[in-house]
């Protein structure tokens, strides 16, 4: 039998140029999916970056950063269609 499921995925995007580089984004997420790196932006500062999976929406990011449009969360909804999945379901 074929389920749908919604499946709720959140993306963070990170504006190099309006980070200043403080971390504070690193330091909240609980979920440690946010690293600085070593490229500069156009002010000379390190910037974050979202290592590309694992967050859960929290918005802890968001509220810690101090700069307006740093950071985004996008979220996207998908249905899921698992019939294709060969995972097995036990009764
Ligand atoms: S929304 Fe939460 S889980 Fe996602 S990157 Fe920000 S702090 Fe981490
Ligand atoms: S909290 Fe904002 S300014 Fe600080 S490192 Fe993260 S994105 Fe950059």
């Amino acid at each position: 039998m074929a389920h749908k499921k919604k499946v709720k995925k959140y993306f963070v995007k990170i504006e190099p140029d309006e980070c200043k580089g403080c971390e504070r984004c690193v330091n909240a997420c609980p979920k440690a999916v946010l690293k600085m790196g070593t490229d500069l932006n156009f002010m000379g500062f390190p910037f974050a970056y979202y290592v590309g999976a694992g967050c859960v929406g929290c918005a802890a990011c968001f509220y810690n950063c101090p700069e307006p449009g740093a950071i985004t969360i996008l979220e996207e909804s998908d249905d899921t269609d698992d019939s294709g999945k060969e995972e097995e379901e036990e009764d």
